[in-house]
């Protein structure tokens, strides 16, 4: 075969074990990657990384001698309209979930179909085909064990990873694109550079993501199962949500390097690693989950819409320091550990009582691992109306889930200084602290620390309330 392929790269930003760059052993090929403005596209937080990311790949693909063509509008006219201008027939790239990308595809293979050509699709971001994988009824899965189940012995035989390409050939005719600047996607004047401490904790790019993973199998994985919860621990979790989420590692190569490490804490860490396949699996065939409560009796959910409630949550001001730490965690490097994630989520859509779509907003904007399927599916769990979402009534309290998780206050010192001389008695309840342990402490509440938004006891009244109120109209 000669005629060129077009690579299209979307989710899939690597070389190594990608179904899409096989193709690139018989033809000469085009890669290209379309930046889509519109609805969903990344919030601020996956921009910077995306950016990142983008000129790994191209290092990655230009050293390899087809350099990777960046292009920014509607991908449906974009492609086809490439794909006859190089004379490709076909058009490879790694199969979404995310709805409007469903859409895009559908559309994008119509037009490409009209004159002959095709757009295939391969697996690449998941470990399970969500249209292939069913309950004994034939339905899709709804409930997450018996889905892991079902799974986990799929995987048994999972082949293992592609090799990355040697030398590709370069399709003729390609055009130059954008420079990759040109997109936009950093920070820059007169907006302040937010994303200064990112560089920090994080190496964007396929090599920065296997070097992570291969510090966490050292340091992480035996441990995981005991320590995945403590928000004040190295190593306590992976952090492979961003590279995972843009595909600079596959779901594969981590499977099969924590398999081949083992240890303990191996089950537990492929269990979480299935949550995302379930997220998706949801995703795929519960596509107004983006927007839409699963479950339907939450469409009356009594929200007490406050911007200023709202805020005082986003900026880590609730003066509950476990909720506060994480969204300063949040805010700093655009991430935040996963309990931390579920505590500061239930206070908002709880305690608060502000509509979940607003907090996941707001978590879209700010997260570098920002994943549709991901992030809707846990905050509906969160909130309760999710597929498979814990009863109610279990409200997080963030003064004894801090106490449990972060025993020391490790955790809430580090995002926290202003806390940091507490006792580890009153450090994830400061507004009970005796005047003299605050003024030892250099604590003034509602001048160094804010008093609490809500009292625990009465906001968890109210959310059983409104909880109440939906139940009985149904
Ligand atoms: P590890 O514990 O090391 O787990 C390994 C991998 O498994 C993760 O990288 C992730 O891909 C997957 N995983 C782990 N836990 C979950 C989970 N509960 N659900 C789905 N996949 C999981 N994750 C995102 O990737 N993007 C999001 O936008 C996102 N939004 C969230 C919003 C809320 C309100 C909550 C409660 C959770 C959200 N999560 C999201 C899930 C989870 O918090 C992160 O995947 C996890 O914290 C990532 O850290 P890690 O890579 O160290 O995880």
């Amino acid at each position: 075969m000669t005629d060129p392929a077009i690579l299209w790269f979307r989710q899939d930003l690597r070389l190594g074990d990608n179904p899409v760059l096989a193709v690139a052993a018989e033809r000469p090929v085009l890669p290209v990657f379309v930046f889509e403005d519109g609805p969903r596209a990344p919030g601020g937080a996956a921009r910077w990384w995306l950016h990142h990311s983008l000129a790994a790949l191209a290092g990655a693909l230009a050293e390899r001698g087809a350099p990777l063509v960046i292009l920014r509008g509607d991908a449906r006219e974009i492609i086809p309209r490439l794909a006859a201008e190089i004379g490709a027939t076909e058009v490879h790239a790694g199969r979404q979930t995310e709805p409007l990308a469903r859409s895009r595809d559908a559309a994008t293979h119509a037009a490409l179909e009209a004159t002959g050509r095709r757009l295939v699709l391969h697996r690449n971001a998941l470990l399970h085909e969500p249209h292939r994988v069913r309950t004994g009824e034939g339905r899709p899965y709804g409930v997450y064990t018996p889905f892991s189940r079902a799974v986990f012995a799929l995987l048994e035989g999972l082949p293992p990873p592609l090799p990355a390409p040697g030398r590709l050939r370069p399709a003729a005719g390609a055009p130059s694109g954008l420079p990759l600047d040109g997109l936009g996607l950093l920070p820059a004047p007169p907006v302040p550079d937010w994303a200064a401490e990112f560089r920090e904790h994080w190496t964007p790019g396929e090599s920065g993501a296997h070097a992570r993973l291969a510090a966490f199998l050292e340091h992480g994985l035996d441990r995981y199962a005991a320590r995945r919860n403590m928000p004040g621990v190295a190593w306590g979790t992976s952090g492979l949500s961003p590279h995972l989420h843009l595909g600079e590692i596959s779901p594969r190569q981590v499977w099969h390097a924590a398999r081949e490490k083992g240890g303990a804490g191996l089950e537990t860490f492929l269990k979480e690693l299935l949550w995302r396949e379930f997220s998706h699996h949801l995703l795929w065939h519960r596509p107004e989950m983006v927007d839409t409560p699963l479950r339907p009796e939450f469409a009356a959910f009594p929200w007490r819409e406050d911007a200023a409630l709202l805020r005082a949550w986003q900026r880590g001001r609730t003066g509950y320091p476990i909720v506060d730490a994480g969204m300063r965690e949040l805010w700093r490097t655009g991430w935040m550990h996963n309990r931390v994630r579920m505590i500061a989520a239930s206070f908002l859509v709880k305690h608060l009582l502000q509509p979940w779509q607003a907090g996941e907003a707001w978590f879209w904007d700010t997260l570098v691992d920002a994943d549709l399927a991901n992030n809707c599916a846990s905050w509906q769990w969160v909130a309760g109306c999710g597929a498979d979402a814990a009863p109610y009534f279990r409200i997080f309290n963030p003064v004894l889930q801090g106490e449990k998780f972060d025993p020391e206050g490790a955790y809430v010192r580090r995002w926290c200084p202003e806390l940091a001389r507490l006792p580890d008695r009153f450090i994830h309840r400061p507004h009970e602290a005796p005047e003299a342990v605050l003024r030892e402490a250099g604590i003034v509440i509602g001048r160094d620390w804010p008093a609490p938004l809500v009292d625990l006891a009465e906001g968890r009244a109210r959310a059983l309330a409104a909880f109440a109120a939906i139940k009985g109209g149904e």
